[in-house]
């Protein structure tokens, strides 16, 4: 998809905050410093539109991004930043379970991981978070660049079986430096429109 128009609509901690829309939306989610927002801003073509509200430390919000007149990414706070308190922790788990548990017109999971690394504790409960609502997922394993592509399959497997990952599941080699995998990932969310 060529995206032309990006609308940050709302930050939002509650349902009541959500935006009244039913366009199909995506929830995107990683471990902090994972590369989401780079991500994110490498699918809509912009060089820094998701970056400042979705810092460690910074108040956590679901950040809902209108694209086009066609559907949401929903830009979820990272994870796993060992700075945050018990209490924050908690208080950012119920902000997703009540998002993905209530939210109908959630299409899927937009999972960011590290291809170069086996996903973290954080990771894989993340998705075992998401398989326990029957959420579907897209696993994006990120910054291949950043190993040579030879390996690119094993490290795939790596993830794939760290994750336990179902088998309906995708999992897309990508990277926000070269572009790889944008057209993949853009399938793959059309496909769930
Ligand atoms: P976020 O905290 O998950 O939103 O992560 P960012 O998108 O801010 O990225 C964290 C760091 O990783 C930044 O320094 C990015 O430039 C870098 N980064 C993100 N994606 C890639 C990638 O695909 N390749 C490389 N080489 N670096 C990346």
């Amino acid at each position: 998809m060529k995206v032309h128009n990006v609308e940050l609509v709302i930050s939002a901690v509650r349902p009541a905050q959500y935006p009244e829309t039913e366009l199909p939306e995506f929830a995107l989610a990683g471990r902090s410093n994972v590369g989401k927002s780079s991500f994110i801003n490498k699918l809509i073509g912009r060089k820094s539109m998701a970056r400042i509200s979705s810092k460690p430390g910074k108040t956590q919000t679901l950040n809902f991004y209108k694209i086009e007149e066609d559907l949401f990414f929903v830009d979820v706070p990272g994870y796993g930043y060992a700075k945050v308190s018990k209490t924050e922790r908690e208080a950012w788990g119920k902000m997703i379970e009540t998002y993905i548990t209530s939210r109908e017109q959630l299409r899927a999971v937009v999972q960011i991981v590290d291809l170069r690394h086996p996903p973290s504790k954080d990771d894989q409960m993340m998705y075992d978070f998401m398989k326990h609502y029957d959420i579907p997922c897209i696993i994006i394993a990120t910054k291949a660049d950043k190993i040579p592509k030879g390996k690119w399959d094993k490290h795939k497997k790596i993830v794939r079986e760290g994750l336990d990952m179902e088998k309906g599941d995708p999992l897309i080699v990508f990277s926000s430096e070269t572009g790889l995998g944008q057209e993949a990932a853009w399938q793959e969310i059309e496909k769930r429109m």
